[in-house]
């Protein structure tokens, strides 16, 4: 039988084994500007930069888990999405589908001494300067998700087994005290943990479990962060105007003919407005009017700013007099 270019299709399809690969975290990017545009004595700094800080080293956890599973190629089949987000804000660092089980990774990246509590529930955390915070239990936060997430599957009528693990980013970062029945995994034993699978009793086949993959993912709703003043409870008017230098990041440009000028760093841009504008939207407002992109800019001609926002390619709401700009979805 010759195969049809559907067939093709398909069997590319059912090749592929990661359904998602994970974003950059946009919220990095909108913290880091919303600290370029706080004054130094703002009282939620301190939130802010902890907040970044936390979102960083997720990042660079999940990215090395990414690294690691990159390697991943079992004798069985098998599908991996990266970073789910499913309903009851039920976020899934990695989720692996199995002909007989499927699998929640949750990815952590703490320093210092690590120690499970147990009633009342808690990571306690001791920083090399020895500051102690307590955390949520990693281990709860994967049930948690382990729970939510057969609600789903029972929805969809699927009777799967699901295990819930917690791998740390690093070998440092050893657990102490996990209870007898939680799994904890270091990074490094992943993929030797994965392998020793021996998968027997075949509940769903290689088609089956591509579809409940590609079912899942199409619930997958993205939480959105932004914007972060409203989220954070930040009063707009604390928030700097103005264009920032790409290069120092510090410093407001000048607006002269057509392009912004850096005095300090003694460089000129065409563009730094459009790098102001995704700003505006991380930190203030999903919408941009004339007037707020003038202010927001700090331009001292309204024609200007309507030039900017319309080159923007920015989808537009109202009439003339109440025009309104949106952000991009997905941005
Ligand atoms: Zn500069």
């Amino acid at each position: 039988m010759e195969l049809s270019n559907l067939t093709c299709y398909n069997l590319i399809e059912v090749m592929q084994m990661i359904l998602k690969y994970r974003d950059k975290p946009a919220k990095i990017a909108g913290y880091e500007a919303l600290l370029k545009r706080l004054p130094a004595n703002h009282e939620k700094r301190r939130l802010i930069i902890e907040k970044l800080s936390n979102a960083k080293a997720g990042a660079g956890g999940e990215e090395r888990i990414d690294t690691i599973l990159s390697y991943f190629e079992p004798d069985y089949p098998f599908r991996m999405i990266q970073d789910l987000s499913l309903p009851e804000r039920n976020q899934i660092d990695t989720l692996l589908i199995m002909q007989d089980r499927i699998i929640i990774l949750e990815i952590k990246n703490l320093g210092g001494e690590l120690r499970m509590r147990t009633n009342p529930s808690a990571l306690g955390q001791t920083l090399l300067d020895g500051h102690r915070r307590f955390l949520k239990n990693p281990v709860i936060q994967v049930e948690t998700a382990k729970i939510k997430l057969q609600k789903v599957l029972k929805a969809m009528g699927i009777q799967l087994p699901i295990e819930s693990i917690v791998v740390m980013a690093y070998p440092s970062q050893f657990v102490e005290d996990v209870p007898s029945d939680a799994k904890v995994w270091i990074a490094e034993e992943v993929l030797v943990q994965l392998y020793k699978i021996n998968i027997e009793n075949k509940i769903l086949s290689v088609e089956e479990m591509h579809s409940l993959g590609k079912a899942l993912l199409s619930i997958d709703k993205q939480y959105q962060p932004f914007p972060l003043a409203l989220n954070l409870n930040i009063n707009l008017q604390d928030i700097e105007n103005g264009v920032y230098c790409p290069r120092c990041k510090l410093r407001k440009m000048k607006r002269l003919v057509r392009k912004w000028e850096c005095y300090f760093c003694d460089i000129y841009s065409l563009d730094a407005h459009l790098d102001a504008i995704d700003e505006w939207f991380m930190v203030c407002k999903s919408t941009i009017t004339t007037q707020e992109c003038k202010a927001f800019l700090e331009l001292t001609n309204i024609e200007t700013a309507k030039r900017i926002l319309r080159k923007k390619g920015l989808a537009e709401i109202g009439g003339k007099r109440n025009r309104q700009y949106l952000r991009k979805e997905g941005f």
